[in-house]
């Protein structure tokens, strides 16, 4: 196949790195399809007050499309959305993008050995390949809460903030403690009458101020040769530490948990507060929070933390287990995402007509995250077990980008119908993977990276540089390559 037609589902980091690095490559028959009006996936959702990462910008970018006129460490929400419009336009691939574009299902058919990728609206794409770049965190997640509907006050997801509602002067409760919540808590504490936040388990913390810069050192980046590719290898390898304390929660694992006692300690002067948000597992197993200004926001005269389970609504507020109605206005959920569905919002349907979802009924798992058995010419980006909690997911999604570039460059090279990877090597991969879990700080609690039955298929076992090692090149003999359709 000279030139195999490539239809690229999302338009967020994931999707754009593909589009770049393909097109780069000489494959131009490229269409990405969008659900939102807009390119930028996560940070087109995510508009919360504070909305940030809390990865620094040199790593939170594509390695080719540094730039150095960040105005903070920590990118805010606006300033990573308008980087990777930018990017998009830079490399060409912006006006591949179809917006408004919903995908519901996407068909391998194996006597035409290509993908029918069919729409919402009614519309068909066909495609020699396809790549899934919905990402983990996409599908906003809501708690059941029984009476939920008679709640008479209004109510939003943190990812899909109601900018239009006024919440000076109400009464607000936030349920969820996680990443979101410590970036828009001490946001909106200010302007809020009340404010009840519901907290399910503490969280470790490590400090996180995000000034914008002063002058000198936004001078120095511009101007000082090296000075921001150093900064960038620093942050990689303070993110590689990170995991290194996750991977050994008995020996570094213990030394930077005592960082973070010690900050906490230092911010938790009210001994009620800290002792309900002192969380009780090990360090680095749920996300670490990097904030300064969500624990002295817990402490505000008008906030009060509830550890009490949410057990259901009633028309004036939340109930907890305990029977106390807690009155509020509004609620906002930062509950997160439905992170074990993937990309479960469509129909996947693969080799012989069975489903990706019958596939991963044991969870979900894919050779080094990207390809699945039975799935042919189908690429994930951000898929299982590629999540990091030390480092920057650009890192894994540029390296994702170009081993499927390599397979498709194979599929062409070859002159194959399709490529798709042998099922005893993606399982060998997976146990490997599995296996490499053990010990680990990841393994001794409860938390998102976990499927429901308790199997770890959000996080990349190791380190960044091991990823980068694993996918730098794609060996042809574990794959099977299909022959065209005649
Ligand atoms: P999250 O980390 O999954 O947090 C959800 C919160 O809701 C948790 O505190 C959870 O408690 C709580 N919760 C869920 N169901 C509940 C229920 N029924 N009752 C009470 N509490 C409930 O979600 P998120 O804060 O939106 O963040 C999701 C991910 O997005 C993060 O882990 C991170 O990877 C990414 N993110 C990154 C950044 C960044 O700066 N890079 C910023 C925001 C988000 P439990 O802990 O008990 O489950």
């Amino acid at each position: 196949m000279s030139n195999p037609r490539i239809v690229i589902v999302g338009a967020g980091f994931g999707g754009i790195a593909a589009a770049i690095e393909l097109q780069k490559h000489g494959f131009d028959e490229l269409t990405l399809l969008e659900a939102a009006p807009e390119i930028g996936g996560t940070w087109f959702h995510n508009t919360y007050p504070g909305a940030a990462c809390d990865v620094p910008s040199q790593l939170y970018s594509f390695s080719f499309a540094q730039r150095r006129d960040w105005p903070r460490l920590c990118p805010r929400q606006e300033e990573i959305l308008v980087y990777l419009r930018q990017v998009a336009r830079d490399f060409g691939v912006a006006e591949r993008v179809i917006c408004g574009t919903r995908v519901s299902a996407c068909r391998w058919s194996d006597a035409d050995q290509a993908w029918t990728v069919a729409t919402q609206s009614g519309a068909t794409y066909a495609a020699d390949a396809l790549i899934l770049a919905t990402g983990q965190l996409h599908q906003p997640s809501f708690p059941r809460v029984e009476g939920a509907e008679s709640f008479a006050g209004h109510s939003f997801h943190s990812a899909r903030w109601d900018h239009h509602y006024p919440l000076a002067g109400k009464r607000v409760a936030v349920v969820g403690t996680g990443a979101s919540a410590v970036q828009f808590v001490p946001e909106i504490v200010e302007e809020v009458a009340h404010l009840t936040v519901f907290q399910r388990t503490g969280n470790w913390f490590m400090p996180r101020k995000n000034r914008p810069y002063p002058r000198v050192v936004r001078a120095a980046v511009q101007t000082v040769p090296g000075l921001q590719s150093a900064r960038r290898a620093f942050w990689f390898h303070y993110g590689e530490l990170l995991t290194f304390a996750i991977r050994h929660p008995g020996t570094v694992g213990k030394v930077v948990h005592q960082a973070s006692k010690a900050f906490m300690r230092w911010q938790l002067k009210d001994p009620v507060v800290r002792e309900q948000v002192w969380p009780d597992y090990t360090f680095g197993c749920k996300r670490v929070l990097f904030g300064s200004n969500f624990l002295p926001a817990l402490q505000r005269e008008h906030v009060e933390l509830v550890t009490d389970a949410v057990a259901g609504m009633a028309a004036e507020g939340v109930v907890t287990a305990d029977g106390r109605l807690h009155p509020v206005d509004c609620v906002i959920w930062g509950t997160g995402f439905k992170t074990n569905d993937f990309m479960f919002g469509m129909e996947i349907t693969g080799s012989g007509g069975r489903s990706l979802r019958e596939a991963w009924t044991g969870g979900a798992h894919a050779h080094l995250g990207l390809t699945v058995p039975g799935f042919p010419s189908m690429f994930v980006m951000y898929g299982p077990n590629t999540n990091t909690s030390g480092g920057s997911i650009i890192t894994y999604l540029e390296a994702q980008a170009r081993y499927l570039r390599q397979a498709l460059q194979e599929l062409r090279r070859r002159g194959a119908g399709a490529i798709v990877v042998r099922p005893e090597v993606e399982a060998a991969s997976d146990r490997e993977l599995q296996a490499r879990f053990a010990g680990t700080a990841w393994t001794r609690c409860d938390s998102w990276y976990r499927d429901d039955s308790g199997r770890i298929v959000a996080n990349w076992p190791g380190y960044m540089r091991e990823y980068l090692k694993a996918t730098e090149l794609l060996d042809p003999g574990d794959f099977a390559f299909l022959p065209g359709a005649t």
